[in-house]
């Protein structure tokens, strides 16, 4: 699942290895990843075009095109580029690969729920999504303001709203999580239960996580098609001991989705700290900090007030 820290890698690879460079040929393995706006098939659409750019927006990556294309990918759930020497063999999840002289971008998806969108230059609108995504997380508009104005605003989950393209673009099922565990927030939590100093630790833990996961991508400088997930804290470690507390990891789901988190570091309730406790489930370490201290004392106070509703 590609999210902001692995595009932030990606893009300007691409757009370093792409730009000023020709398609000569597209191949299909998996027709069912494009959406072509245009007359003609993939190949007709793209070849002889070079690529001008290659840009970010949100969650899709645009290869913007001369003269007068714009290839504007969805990744979805599994979707990522490689890029490859013409000749190499396919991989099994090749849906769609694009010569360039003796490279080959390719596009790999083993769900194959990733699209591929070939529009004319700038018609964001033919692509479902793209004109309707929020405030970028990493970019200086995601202002204390607006995202306080934003919240003031859900009548919804804490995690769904983090999630919500159209609010803030964008943010995925592990960096969710990620931010929830950093800022101490159950993630069914509503938002709108939330104090204004939770608000502000909520706001301050989304920039500090993704700008420390930007880093951490950048710095291991893995081959582009490869996740780098390995330094994350709660996400996929069910069973796990929380790196805080020493309390394992549990899941819990929200909209369908598992969600990551600490009962310890990110209680939901009163009632379900008994539950917790009763469970037998923390560790030595997690058990000791509930009996001596429910919660910390700098944020209890606001929690119990921020789940009496
Ligand atoms: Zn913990």
């Amino acid at each position: 699942v590609p999210e902001l820290p692995d595009l932030e890698y990606v893009v300007p690879n691409l757009r370093s290895q792409l730009v000023g460079s020709r398609i000569d040929e597209v191949r299909t393995r998996q027709p069912v990843v494009w959406r072509v706006a245009v007359p003609g098939t993939p190949d007709d659409a793209l070849k002889g075009r070079r690529f001008s750019s290659v840009e970010r927006r949100g969650h899709f990556v645009i290869f913007m095109l001369d003269p007068d294309r714009w290839l504007v990918t969805s990744l979805m759930l599994a979707g990522r580029f490689r890029l490859a020497s013409v000749g190499e063999k396919d991989e099994g999840s090749l849906c769609a690969a694009f010569r360039i002289g003796d490279r080959e971008l390719r596009y790999l998806d083993d769900l194959k729920m990733g699209k591929l969108y070939v529009v004319p230059a700038g018609q964001t609108d033919r692509v479902p999504g793209l004109d309707d995504l929020g405030v970028d997380p990493i970019s200086p508009d995601f202002t204390r303001e607006r995202f306080r104005a934003m919240a003031a605003k859900r009548r919804d989950q804490v995690r769904v709203f983090l999630m919500d393209k159209s609010a803030i673009a964008s943010i995925g099922n592990a960096y969710a999580d990620e931010i929830l565990f950093a800022a101490r927030i159950h993630p069914k939590t509503f938002v709108r239960s939330l104090s204004p100093e939770l608000l502000d630790q909520l706001y301050d833990s989304t920039k500090r996580v993704l700008d420390e996961a930007c880093a951490e991508v950048l710095r291991r400088g893995a081959p582009i098609d490869e996740k780098v997930r390995d330094f994350l804290k709660v996400r996929n470690r069910k069973g796990e001991a929380c790196p805080q507390c020493g309390t394992k990891i549990r899941t819990t789901g929200v909209r369908g989705v598992d969600a990551f988190f600490c009962p310890q570091c990110q209680p939901a309730t009163r009632s379900q700290f008994v539950d917790f406790r009763n469970l037998e489930n923390t560790s030595p370490v997690g058990r000791e900090a509930f009996e001596v201290a429910p919660a910390p004392p700098a944020s209890g106070s606001r929690r119990r007030g921020g789940s009496r509703r």
